[in-house]
């Protein structure tokens, strides 16, 4: 099947002007004949749903907590990425494109990243007019710091919290349009498949997480914005819930599944400290424009950190990577961690961390300084730690975090199934095989604020969309399939842990396809996988009943979903032949053990199409193709 991304033609600084020019519109009156669907109410769905009513559609907003204020992306710490220049340091929007092309190893569609660089500067505009307190330089300018794999300040921030600031904003234009009528709430509903009619998404089935029951919803179009699946891992910075489910079930429907492999694991996260632990805790990377990386230069050196003399410290990125330092992307830092853990570097009981000191940023700037930057990360880290990161160094190590794969969409963010729209973490994004820090938040605000209120419209206005309701057979359908896998869950009957299942898929994925990977470890998970995802049908424990709030069913239910994705993300590692960004095949890596491409036959995304559940998956590719940029070996020294 040839992927077509309907890239607009013409120049690349042109592209997104003259396909807004292009699209074809609806008119003020005809939008209140369309109801869209919105799943999700983070970054991306929360502005998607606040615009999209604001534009005067219909619009119903899911999610699983019970306020949209909840979603995952209230956790963001560190910034939002723009190229405003206000540093007059050498930014622009072709820089912001150039570093993220770079940050991901070229394996990003260049004109959906220019168009983000584009757009980054209207959502730093717009979250000011919204009210989002971000830091500020004295003279009033919005202040900016540094974040990974950039050698400008782009990064604007509320602190330590600027997840929860935008969030804040969002919600409160979604709320607006909740008052207006425009946008109508459904919390506390999990999306358990997506209802497919003449080849086009047009409707959802949903659980009631309180009371059980089943729902069926229509609409003329879908809009998945469910966040990422890093928590296949089981151990990740990503809040409890988020999960594969919604995404995984839609790839079942026919959206094709982009570069599952592309995981990132951020090498700034407070280390695993026992076999119950359910959670990890990021350290912002932002701390790393301050905080200087280091292990003691002789392996097994278990003195105190205070005791280890200047000379006998080994500040590895500083020296490997002089021009970006302690900011190189996170891919390189993780990796490197790793490498100096693995030759007994490592400090703490475990051995597996290294140390993030301020001690020279706090004896140049003063505590104060540092405090007001940082205040409530280092007391988050004393808090868990119960050490005082301003008197000894903080103790990091690498940790799951972020995901680059998820849906393919093309350039108006509509997957590979008609009608349903894709944004945000859950998509395949526009960061290639690595994430640069702050261009999460500032992907899922452009797709939301900015991209599908023109994309959308330009469907809804060019498409056939006979009428539907609920008690069309592809509901029932649905329902059905629903409702005997939520009962086949509680009828297992088994003996261990859904957690248990859990953390031993964690184990394997970290094991064997997490920062480094190999042939051998993938082909071997993959079939742990398999005897794993067995075993959990047979002997998993689901206690209580699928007709009631029921949360060991919920987790359940996404577990299992993991198990099989899971077996997508080992194949997907495996087929793709060479090293890139967060995705490093040992086999394939540079004299210096630098992820090493291979543009001439992997120069591609790679899409997974659902062929059964008892067919292997099909492979299919969208070439990427870079006419602006050229494509050399990455390097930050
Ligand atoms: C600790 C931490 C710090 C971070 N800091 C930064 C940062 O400083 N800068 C940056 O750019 N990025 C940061 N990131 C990444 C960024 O926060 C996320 O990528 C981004 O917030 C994802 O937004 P989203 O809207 O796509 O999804 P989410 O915020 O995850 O929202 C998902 C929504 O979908 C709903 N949902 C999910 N599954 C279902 C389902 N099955 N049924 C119904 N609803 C469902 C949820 O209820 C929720 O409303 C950070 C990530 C973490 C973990």
């Amino acid at each position: 099947m040839h992927l077509d991304a309907k890239i607009p033609s013409g120049p690349l600084s042109e592209k997104w002007d003259r396909h807004r020019f292009e699209l074809k519109l609806v008119n003020p009156a005809n939008k209140r004949k369309f109801n869209i669907i919105v799943v999700g109410t983070g970054l991306a769905g929360g502005s998607a749903a606040a615009s999209l009513g604001e534009l005067g559609y219909y619009v119903k907003n899911f999610c699983i907590q019970d306020s949209p204020r909840r979603a995952h992306s209230i956790a963001a710490q560190g910034g939002i990425n723009a190229a405003k220049n206000y540093q007059n340091d050498g930014d622009s929007i072709w820089r912001l494109f150039y570093d993220t092309i770079k940050g991901g190893d070229f394996r990003a569609r260049e004109a959906n990243v220019y168009r983000l660089a584009q757009v980054s500067n209207h959502i730093i505009d717009h979250c000011v007019a919204q009210g989002i307190p971000f830091a500020r330089e004295y003279g009033g300018l919005l202040a900016n710091r540094s974040f990974g794999g950039a050698q400008v300040s782009r990064t604007f921030y509320a602190r330590g919290q600027t997840g929860q600031q935008l969030l804040l904003g969002a919600y409160s234009s979604l709320m607006r349009q909740v008052a207006a009528g425009q946008v109508s709430m459904f919390p506390r509903r999990e999306i358990l498949d997506i209802v497919v009619i003449n080849g086009q998404a047009r409707g959802i089935v949903v659980r009631n997480l309180v009371t059980g029951d089943i729902e069926s919803h229509e609409a003329d179009a879908v809009v998945l914005c469910t966040g990422g699946y890093a928590n296949v891992f089981y151990l990740s910075t990503n809040a409890m819930a988020s999960n594969v489910s919604a995404t995984f079930r839609a790839y079942k429907k026919g959206a094709f599944f982009a570069n599952p492999c592309y995981t990132q694991i951020h090498p700034t996260c407070i280390p695993v400290h026992g076999t119950y632990q359910s959670k990890l805790t990021l350290m912002s990377e932002s701390l790393r424009n301050d905080g200087r990386v280091w292990v003691p230069k002789t392996p097994g050196d278990k003195r105190p950190p205070n005791q280890i003399p200047e000379s006998e410290r080994d500040y590895y990125l500083e020296e490997k990577y002089p021009s970006f330092g302690n900011l190189v992307p996170r891919d390189v830092a993780s990796r490197n961690a790793k490498a100096q853990c693995d030759m007994g570097k490592g400090v703490g009981e475990t051995g597996f961390a290294v140390y993030l000191d301020f001690a020279d940023a706090i004896g140049r700037d003063g505590k104060g300084v540092i405090e007001q930057k940082y205040g409530n990360l280092f007391q988050m880290y004393e808090k868990i730690t119960a050490s005082n990161p301003y008197e000894t160094p903080m103790m990091i190590y690498p940790a799951s975090h972020y995901v680059m794969g998820g849906l393919w969409v093309d350039y108006n963010l509509m997957s590979t199934l008609e009608g349903l729209f894709v944004m945000g973490e859950a998509n395949f994004s526009d960061h290639g095989a690595n994430r640069l820090g702050a261009s999460a938040l500032m992907q899922g605000l452009a797709d939301g604020y900015f991209i599908i209120p023109y994309t959308i419209g330009g469907y809804l206005a060019g498409t056939h969309l006979p009428e539907v309701t609920t008690d069309h057979p592809a509901f029932t359908d649905a329902v059905r399939y629903v409702t005997e896998r939520t009962q086949k869950l509680v009828s297992i009957n088994g003996k261990r842990t859904v957690d248990d299942f859990h953390r031993e898929l964690g184990h394997i994925l970290w094991e064997y396809c997490g920062m480094s990977r190999n042939d051998e470890g993938l082909l071997k998970s993959r079939t742990m996988i398999q005897e794993l995802k067995e075993e959990f049908w047979n002997n998993a424990v689901v206690p209580g009943s699928s007709q009631d709030f029921n949360q060991s069913l919920e987790r359940a239910g996404r577990v299992a979903d993991f198990l099989e994705f899971a077996e997508l993300l080992v194949m997907d590692a495996f087929k793709r032949r060479e090293s890139c960004g967060g995705h490093f095949n040992e086999a394939f890596q540079t004299e210096e053990h630098e992820a090493l491409r291979d543009d001439e036959n992997f120069c591609h995304a790679a899409a997974w199409e659902f062929k059964g559940d008892d067919t292997e998956p099909e492979r299919h590719q969208e070439p990427l193709v870079f006419e602006n940029v050229e494509l050399t070996q990455r390097s930050y020294k």
